[in-house]
């Protein structure tokens, strides 16, 4: 058993995404396009919003990956071209396996738009592998209390997909994947067994996150190198953090948008598709 040492740190960016929801984007950015198979990580927030400023993500079509929402203050609705509809609260999951296509939108919920409150959550783009891009679409929620939780020497780990200190999500992945959101205590410290190869990175979300000698701040991304197949990740002051991995796909990425597909030309049907409505139309 050996640990990973770190490849880069990078830096997250500050933008507005959507009808104007103010983000982080931990990647793609200029300096990190992607980590195979992670297409992107934004941090939504945090923001103390005022009653009526709640923004988000009116109607917008994905094929080929999957969309996986992790909400920690606030609320947000989706609804989409398959008739679905769920409303997430603070601490609640959403994966969604776009698959050969959903049109959907993601808007703050109703109590978040009239009291306004605070707004903070995550999107990751997970790829699917070229024999799963087209499948049905499928929804897998997660109401908060039903992600596993687990504490050990003053860190607390949430399971949102994947397997930590002896205990399993239940999200199905179509690869394997490890999703934790970590919590520490000043002094606390995690160990995590993660094959060597897997690709893995961390987020830090807030505070400091230190991985053996190096260490990170608010808004960085960590990215360990594959040479060892557990990473440590310690904190002298209250820190959270996000550590994901995932066997990575090795396949050529085509990607435009909301598409993300193996060739240029799948690209293009794609956006055939959603232009002829065969992707189809949220039910008003
Ligand atoms: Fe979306």
């Amino acid at each position: 058993m050996n640990y990973r040492g770190i490849a880069r740190i990078v830096p997250s960016m500050s933008t507005l995404e959507g009808d104007g929801v103010a983000i982080r984007r931990a990647f793609p950015t200029r300096s990190l396009d992607d980590i195979d198979p992670f297409l992107l990580l934004d941090h939504l927030g945090p923001t103390e919003l005022q009653p009526g400023e709640a923004k988000g993500f009116s109607d917008h079509p994905h094929r080929g990956f999957e969309t996986v929402t992790y909400l920690l203050d606030g609320q947000f609705q989706h609804r989409d071209s398959h008739g679905n509809h769920g409303l997430l609260g603070a601490g609640d999951l959403q994966w969604m396996t776009a698959g050969s296509g959903v049109v959907h939108s993601e808007m703050p919920g109703p109590d978040l738009v009239r009291k306004g409150g605070r707004l903070q959550g995550f999107q990751l783009w997970v790829n699917l592998p070229r024999r799963d891009k087209m499948i049905d679409p499928r929804y897998q929620e997660l109401k908060g209390d039903r992600i596993p939780t687990v504490q050990k020497d003053g860190a607390t780990v949430r399971i949102v997909a994947g397997e930590a200190l002896g205990e399993k999500g239940s999200i199905q992945t179509r690869i394997p994947i490890t999703y934790l959101h970590l919590t520490l205590e000043p002094g606390a410290e995690h160990v995590q067994f993660i094959p060597s190869s897997q690709n893995a990175f961390a987020y830090v979300i807030n505070g400091e996150a230190k991985f053996g000698e190096a260490s990170a701040k608010e808004g960085n991304v960590v990215i360990f190198s594959n040479d060892g197949d557990q990473v440590r990740i310690s904190a002298d002051r209250k820190t959270n953090v996000l550590l994901i991995s995932g066997e990575p796909l090795n396949e050529p990425v085509a990607r435009y948008g909301p598409f993300v597909m193996n060739t240029r030309q799948e690209v293009v049907q794609a956006f055939e598709d959603y232009q002829q409505g065969r992707l189809g139309r949220i039910a008003s």
